[in-house]
């Protein structure tokens, strides 16, 4: 046992002192069975560096082999020549090392050592000179010893590296689960259906009301919900009715500008965020939305209606507000008999949208206010207007395509025109801002001609192309950034008149 080894050092001294005996002769004979009850290896030299005594187990413990006791018990010399020689003392000429240990025995000190022998076992090896000369050398193995605080540290270590990877694979893990939550947070989309999660919606809804705030620029939500899904769900089961999500948001996309946000908002309720759209291009939408589910066989159920709410943000509205009256529009739709758009009742201060689009006749309505006072202008103006009356009376017919094309086609070519006359009148009467007006009618038309080449490619939707034709023509260009330079136009005319 380890600890054994400690406890018989702790009697060494009594052993040395015991073993001073060996130089009483009357004693000699009391040596040897006293030795051979230790338990450790024991060996006695005289002053003359011959052996004396020696126990069973130092012959075992360092392999001695009876020839070397052969002629006697062996002179220190023999012994050490024989250990040196079949490597006892490490590497080395024999002879030499062996004069080392004899040596090294002439002026012993007490010393304690280790010695690693051949084969690997342990030796802790405690020699110690007798008073009158002559030593005493005890041997114990503590290869066991040895190994086992070995494996102890070895334990230790491979702990403290369990210890490490522990903490690392909990570090890591931690990174993993933010790192998911953080592309969850980045991809912010349903599972089921890829539309936006409530969560983006509502951040989104936040950064266009500030815009709202700060431009001006309309935004409007629009609340979806699917009419008797629970009967779908009863019918024909869970994942029919999964499809039928999959399939309706699908549909709402191709009705959709490429700026507008579809999320869901859970269940079978959806909603769609709406920047740059007052409540009535909002509702345009809208009934497109439920005119192309209406027109859709879903398979297995068939037709699927769907109940829809609009409403525009308010001046200084907060987002649950506005959440709300659109979630009432929805709400009047359900109870006035489902599959219909309700939009929520026109605020005083609400986009001019109201007054642009006259929904009852669904046309973009001219005003005198729209003039110029330039009547090149405002016949052009006037010409686009009921361009874009004709386009949208073919929008909300669901005309085919090819009936279609030839009208937008024909829109943009007489924007095109349009806008050159425009550019030559307000440079002519030195328009201070030309440039900046002709770079944007560029743009516009830039954009317009890439919409109508994805219209023509199957990749945008008439209802999209019309939005933004309407909105951002119309709206946003002809009435608001025209009107700057009208008054200039006005003056020279009235100076010329
Ligand atoms: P209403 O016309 O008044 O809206 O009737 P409804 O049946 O659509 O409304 P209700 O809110 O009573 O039921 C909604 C159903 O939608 C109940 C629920 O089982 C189903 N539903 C909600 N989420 C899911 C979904 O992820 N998958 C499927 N298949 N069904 C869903
Ligand atoms: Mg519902
Ligand atoms: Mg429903």
């Amino acid at each position: 046992m380890m600890d054994d080894g400690r406890n018989q050092h702790g009697g060494d001294q009594d052993i040395g002192r015991l073993l001073n005996l060996v130089e009483i002769p009357e004693c000699q004979s009391l040596i040897q069975p006293i030795i051979d009850h230790l338990p450790c290896g024991v060996t006695l030299f005289d002053q003359s560096l011959n052996m004396v005594a020696c126990n069973g187990v130092f012959r075992r413990l360092l392999d001695i082999p009876d020839e070397l006791f052969a002629a006697g018990l062996p002179s220190l010399k023999k012994l050490a020549t024989f250990d040196a020689g079949r490597g006892e003392y490490g590497l080395g000429n024999p002879e030499e090392l062996a004069e080392q240990v004899v040596l090294r025995a002439k002026a012993m000190e007490p010393h304690q050592f280790e010695r690693v022998r051949p084969d690997g076992t342990i030796l802790e090896i405690d020699e110690r000179p007798l008073p009158n000369g002559g030593f005493v050398t005890l041997y114990m193995d503590i290869t066991e010893r040895r190994a086992l605080v070995e494996r102890s540290r070895d334990l230790e270590a491979l702990n403290l590296e369990l210890t490490d990877t522990v903490a690392a694979l909990a570090a890591s893990n931690a990174e993993l689960h933010a790192a998911r939550e953080e592309l969850e947070h980045l991809a912010q989309r349903d599972g089921l259906t890829g539309a936006w999660t409530r969560r983006r919606i509502e951040e989104t809804a936040q950064q266009e009301m500030l815009r709202k705030a700060r431009y001006g620029h309309p935004v409007s939500l629009l609340f979806i919900d699917l009419d008797h899904f629970k009967r779908v769900n009863d019918t024909h089961g869970h994942a029919v009715g999964d499809d039928v999500l999959k399939a309706f948001c699908k549909i709402a996309r191709k009705c959709m500008r490429s700026t507008d946000l579809l999320g869901r908002w859970g269940g079978e309720e959806f909603v769609i965020l709406m920047p740059n759209s007052g409540v009535m291009i909002a509702s345009l939408l809208a009934e497109r939305i439920r005119k192309a589910t209406m027109a859709h066989e879903f398979p297995v159920v068939g037709r699927v209606t769907t109940s829809l709410g609009v409403a525009e943000c308010r001046e200084e509205e907060i987002w649950e507000s506005w959440l709300a009256r659109s979630d009432a529009a929805l709400y009047a739709a359900k109870a006035g008999g489902r599959n219909q758009v309700i939009k929520d009742a026109a605020h005083p201060g609400e986009t001019g949208e109201a007054e642009l689009l006259d929904l009852s006749y669904m046309r973009l309505g001219w005003r005198k206010a729209y003039e110029s006072g330039h009547s090149l202008i405002d016949s052009q103006h006037r010409d686009l207007f009921d361009l874009a009356n004709n386009l949208l009376t073919s929008v909300l017919g669901d005309r085919p395509d090819d009936e279609v094309v030839p009208q937008v086609e024909s829109l943009v070519a007489d924007l095109t025109k349009h806008f050159h006359d425009e550019e030559m009148i307000f440079r002519s009467v030195g328009y201070a801002a030309a440039d900046e007006h002709a770079e944007t009618h560029k743009s516009l038309l830039d954009h317009a001609n890439n919409l109508v080449e994805s219209f023509k490619q199957g990749e945008l939707s008439v209802g999209e192309l019309f939005n933004y034709l309407a909105y951002d023509f119309i709206a946003k260009h002809m009435l608001s950034e025209d009107r700057k330079f009208f008054g200039q136009i006005l003056e020279v005319h009235d100076t010329a008149g």
